[in-house]
Formats: structure tokens, C-alpha cells, sequence
């Protein structure tokens, strides 16, 4: 089973990646938390990534690209969960040329909806209540991860909309209603 978990950025992916790793044991593949993990090691890419990230920026393509290649690889499971990536059409061009070449194939693209107003309010709480916050968590870079979503990430959909694997969810209510709906979409599939 392959998913993918696509939405804003504190729309709640990671949340909801999490629950479906213990509920279908898939593996987690988080672009964020690597390159955060990179940092925290201070490796060469990691010093690369950044100040990008801490703009709200996109990290190359490449270097995106290289660890997902890496993960798939080296990892014997045969189902996972991709949050954070694709993040761009490129990244969805070459993630289903890389699934071609491992003989998997993408099952569902779940899009968890929420609006701008209510993300903005979600992240300032999450900086108000957390010592230790993201650096890239506060208003004036969040807005430009929202700026980049909405230009680049955004028009990913209409790729996957064409190749019929995106339900879109309604990410504005309780945590439980969001991961049951969620939960429906990927007991569905192949029905
Ligand atoms: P969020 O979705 O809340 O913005 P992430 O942890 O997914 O948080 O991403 C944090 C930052 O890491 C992004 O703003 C970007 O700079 C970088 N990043 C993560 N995934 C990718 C990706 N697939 N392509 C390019 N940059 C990425």
C-alpha cells in the first residue's frame, strides 16, 4: 500500500501520517523530519537545508529526490506513507518513475483541506504552547510556506485528480473525525 498524505503546511499530516503507520504498518517517509534529522547531525546537506527551509523555501529537487531514492531502496517494507513529499510536479514526476523502476504503484493522494486563516492560528498556538519550536515556525515564515504551497505544492492536484487518486478530506475538524474519514478512504481502496 502507498500512500500519500498531501496538505498545507499545520494541516496535520504528520499527526495523521503517524496513526496510519500503527494502524496499517506502513513506513513513515517524512522529507521534513529527514532534512531535520540532517540538521540535527550536522551533515553537509543538512547545513545546505537550512536556511532554506528557514525561509520557507523548497529545497532542491535533488537533493529531495536523492533521500527518497536512498529510503525506497534501502527499506524492505512494501508499503509507505510519503508526508511532505511530493512537493512540486517534478517530485511527483520522478516519484512515479521511481515506483515504476521498484515495481510498486501509488494506491491514494489524501488531501487534508484547511484554510489559510485557521493554519495561521494553528502554527501561533503551536509557538505560544512549545519551548521548543521550529525556526521555521513563526507568522512571517509560515506565510511564505503558505505562498509556496499555494504556487507550487497546489499544483500537484490536478495531476493526480487526471490519474483518479485523490480524495480530498476535510481537515478543519477534531483529530479523531479527521484520521476516521482518512481511515474510510484506505480500507477503500482497491474496492
Ligand atoms: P510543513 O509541511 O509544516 O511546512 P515540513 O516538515 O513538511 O513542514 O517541511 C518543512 C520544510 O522542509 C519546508 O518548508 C521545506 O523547506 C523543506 N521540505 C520538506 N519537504 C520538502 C520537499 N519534498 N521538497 C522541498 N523541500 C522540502
Amino acid at each position: 500500500m502507498i500512500i500519500i498524505l498531501f496538505g498545507p503546511p499545520g494541516a496535520g499530516k504528520g499527526t495523521q501520517a503517524q496513526r496510519l503507520v500503527e494502524r496499517y504498518r506502513l513506513k513513515q517517509i517524512s522529507t521534513g523530519d529527514m532534512l531535520r534529522d540532517s540538521i540535527a547531525n550536522e551533515s553537509e546537506l543538512g547545513r545546505k537545508a537550512k536556511s532554506i527551509m528557514d525561509r520557507g523555501e523548497l529545497v532542491p529537487d535533488e537533493i529531495i529526490l536523492s533521500m527518497i531514492r536512498d529510503k525506497l531502496e534501502n527499506s524492505d517494507y512494501k508499503g509507505f506513507i510519503f508526508d511532505g513529499f511530493p512537493r512540486n510536479l517534478e517530485q511527483a514526476e520522478a516519484l512515479d518513475e521511481m515506483l515504476l523502476q521498484l515495481n510498486l504503484s501509488l494506491d491514494l493522494v489524501i488531501e487534508i483541506v484547511v484554510e489559510d486563516q485557521l493554519l495561521i492560528s494553528r502554527i501561533q498556538n503551536r509557538v505560544r504552547e512549545s519551548k521548543n519550536a521550529r525556526s521555521d515556525d513563526n507568522e512571517e515564515v509560515l506565510k511564505n510556506r503558505l505562498h509556496v504551497y499555494h504556487q507550487s505544492t497546489e499544483m500537484i492536484k490536478p495531476y493526480y485528480l487526471k490519474k483518479k487518486k485523490l480524495v480530498e478530506i476535510d481537515g478543519m475538524r477534531s483529530i479523531e473525525k479527521v484520521s476516521n474519514d482518512i481511515e474510510i478512504q484506505v480500507n477503500n481502496i482497491g474496492a
